[in-house]
């Protein structure tokens, strides 16, 4: 038999070698082009906000120089405050990625009213918004045993983005409802909508579908972030999307035992 052939044995395996090589090779390459495309757009990221706040400290320098004048100087004060706050955002992000990679995110369980939290969210997006409506359709009052704050963060990214790409919309809207043994929260916009063939790479690490095509800020690591936080909850998320009709995200959490009687 020729397979037992130690000469073709050796041949098969130096194919398997540089096979195997190759495919190292490849991917070795592919990890240093996505860490110069991250580090690329983490700068362009880093250096809105910082132009900004120079440009902001330097306007107060000047005016502090003259007579205080309160009125004058709150704009530029502000303007500051919401730059801190962005790049105060992106760290978080960055910080979050490394607890996650290391498995060092802890979760900080209790039992409470998911409608509640659903609602301080809302507040909390609409003091950034004035362009958009958020139209709760349906909230049923169901209580998990989660982290709170870790999934406010998730319904803000998923409530932020549902603003951010649908620039021509003004409306938004949230759904919460028992699915079995689940909690569905979803978000429903009608902006720009995602194509068929990138639905599947949304939740990955760094992934951004429209940088090159629209203008939109962002290091591609919300989402990344959201489906671990869920993933650590034993729930699930997903999406439905058409490109120019608009998106809905989702995801799902266990209820609490006392929430499925109900
Ligand atoms: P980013 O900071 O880039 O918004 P995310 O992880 O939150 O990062 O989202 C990843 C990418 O998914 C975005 O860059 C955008 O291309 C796409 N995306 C997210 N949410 C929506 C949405 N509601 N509608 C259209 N595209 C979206």
């Amino acid at each position: 038999n020729p397979l037992f052939n130690p000469e073709f044995a050796g041949y098969i395996g130096s194919i398997i070698d540089i096979d195997d090589q190759e495919r190292a090779q490849k991917a070795a390459s592919k990890l240093l082009k996505q860490r110069d495309e991250f580090l690329g757009v983490a700068s362009h990221e880093l250096k809105t906000p910082i132009t900004s706040l120079k440009a902001s400290m330097q306007i107060l320098e000047k005016l502090s120089e003259k007579d205080f004048d309160p009125a004058k100087i709150r704009p530029f004060v502000a303007m500051a405050n919401k730059q801190v706050g962005k790049l105060t955002d992106i760290v978080d992000d960055l910080l979050d990625v490394t607890r996650i990679q290391s498995g060092k995110m802890q979760l900080n369980c209790t039992n409470y009213l998911f409608s509640e939290s659903v609602q301080d969210c809302i507040n909390e997006i609409a003091q950034y918004t004035s362009s958009h409506q958020i139209v709760v359709n349906k909230n049923e009052p169901l209580e998990v045993y989660a982290d709170r704050t870790r999934i406010e963060q998730v319904m803000v990214n998923f409530l932020s983005n549902a603003i951010k790409y649908s620039p021509e919309q003004n409306k938004v809207t949230v759904n919460i409802e028992k699915a079995g043994s689940n909690l569905k929260f979803s978000v429903t916009d009608f902006g720009i909508g995602i194509p068929q063939d990138k639905q599947a790479y949304i939740f990955d690490r760094f992934f951004r579908v429209h940088e090159s095509s629209y203008n939109f800020s962002g290091l591609g690591l919300g989402l990344y972030i959201s489906s671990e936080i869920i993933g650590r909850h034993g729930g699930k998320v997903g999406l439905v999307s058409e490109e120019g009709k608009g998106s809905t995200f989702w995801f799902t959490l266990p209820l609490t035992n006392k929430s499925e009687q109900v």
